[in-house]
């Protein structure tokens, strides 16, 4: 198949995220990927800076991945977990429990991170009805968020610009507070939580859970909040006997600058949601936490086991490649190289700040963020960037990056030169 076949056969066929299928826009043939950048069938590299949007941290091909996959491969590559278990899930879980935040002892796998917030909000349903409070049925969170794109995920997504709309009205209907106040070091003020304890006074005798992402809100607005903001939450949470579930399938795994965004407001969720960069990038997969006092009492209640089981749950593969990355994790100095990122996104985007088109630049660990005051068209900057040679993915006003974590300052560099020429570029050319 020729290129220009292959990207005929993807437009007649072949449905992309979040895309139209008439007249759809070609995409971009590649053939390889190896560390930080993205080889094209038409011969050209592109710098990524989307990491695979947050996955792909240690980089493409790393070798060490791919040695553990054919090792698991040789074993077995999938058995069902039903009665079955086996070691790659089992170290798995142990090292999950280990490194995040205190009180989360039990792991649910699954296959995607959509499927985890779906298990979380079920466990947390689940919970309450085997306590004896079924009424505590319904989700809060908050504005701006972004929790995947199942049924129970999308009901918890922004009501807006959650890209749901559409479907409100079959969506269980949740409670929704205003988005935490932007700003990592944003001061906490008295009026701050007024309105999500209201809710809460309000509303706990039916609310189940608060469904957030910790410090930094992905897809429903690359929004950084206050460390103060997410310990005060979770202390209301605690006050008004809610569980707090926390969505961390973007923020894990270091990029945020803290091993969990957690960490930074030194919070214990009840419920952990991890995906994403859990396999480093290399295959789709996805884990659940809770504490030893949520699954007890699920397990207690009517049911008398947590009703959910995905057909490809702790699949061998997946583990055996977690596990991979989270070795490659804990040896590299990931602090440091997100550290770096940060500040030369700091420096490089800087240079934006002042541009006419541009409304605010925030960089926080390894995301970078320019939001421009125009929505962007897709099409048409897709290419600009791809022609400067690099990877973006632009999303409405948000021209955003988040590299693997192993990106040189040089080619830092050169991706936020190449996104930075494309925007001049394009705002230029506007009419
Ligand atoms: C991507 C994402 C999800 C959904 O994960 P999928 O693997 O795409 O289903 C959920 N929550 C957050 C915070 C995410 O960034």
């Amino acid at each position: 198949m020729n290129n220009e076949q292959l990207i005929a056969l993807d437009q007649q066929h072949v449905w992309h995220p979040y895309a139209s299928m008439d007249n759809p826009p070609p995409a971009y043939p590649v053939v390889g990927a190896h560390g930080v950048r993205l080889h094209l069938a038409d011969g050209r590299q592109l710098i990524d800076g989307m990491a695979s949007w947050w996955c792909a941290i240690h980089g493409y091909n790393h070798p060490y991945i791919n040695a553990a996959m054919q090792a698991q491969m040789n074993d077995m590559s999938h058995v069902m977990f039903g009665g079955i278990t086996h070691e790659p899930a089992v170290r798995l879980a142990q090292r999950l429990v280990a490194m995040t935040p205190d009180g989360l002892e039990k792991v649910f796998f699954s296959d995607s991170g959509s499927v985890a917030v779906e298990v979380a909000i079920k466990m947390a349903l689940q919970y309450w009805h085997a306590k004896g409070q079924a009424n505590k049925n319904r989700m809060l969170t908050v504005r701006n968020g972004y929790h995947g794109d199942t049924f129970g995920a999308m009901a918890v997504c922004d009501p807006v610009n959650g890209m749901h709309s559409l479907f409100a009205s079959v969506l269980p209907q949740h409670y929704f507070c205003d988005a935490p106040p932007l700003g990592f070091e944003r001061p906490l003020a008295d009026t701050d939580l007024d309105e999500l304890e209201q809710q809460l006074k309000d509303n706990h005798g039916n609310i189940a859970g608060l469904i957030l992402e910790p410090i930094v809100q992905g897809a429903g607005g690359m929004r950084f909040y206050s460390p103060a903001w997410l310990k005060a939450a979770a202390i209301l949470c605690k006050k008004y006997d809610v569980l707090l579930i926390a969505d961390e399938i973007a923020t894990g795994f270091g990029r945020s600058g803290a091993l969990f965004a957690c960490n930074y407001a030194d919070v214990q969720p009840d419920i952990l949601c991890l995906g994403k960069a859990i396999t480093g990038g290399t295959m789709s997969f996805a884990a659940t936490l809770t504490s030893r006092q949520v699954a007890t009492t699920i397990s207690r209640g009517e049911a008398s086991c947590f009703m959910h089981g995905p057909t490809f749950m702790g699949n061998p593969l997946a583990c055996a490649v977690a596990n991979a990355s989270l070795d490659l994790l804990e040896k590299s100095d990931w602090k440091a190289q997100v550290k770096g990122l940060e500040q030369g996104l700091k420096v490089h985007l800087a240079k934006a700040a002042q541009a006419s088109y541009v409304e605010d630049v925030r960089v926080l660990g390894a995301i970078g963020v320019l939001q421009v005051k125009e929505p962007v068209d897709l099409g048409r900057i897709q290419k600009m960037l791809v022609d400067e040679g690099v990877w973006v993915r632009p999303f409405g006003k948000l021209v955003y990056v988040m590299p693997p974590y192993i990106m040189s300052p040089q080619d830092l560099e050169f991706l936020c030169q190449g996104m930075l020429k494309a925007l001049a570029a394009y705002f230029e050319e506007s009419p």
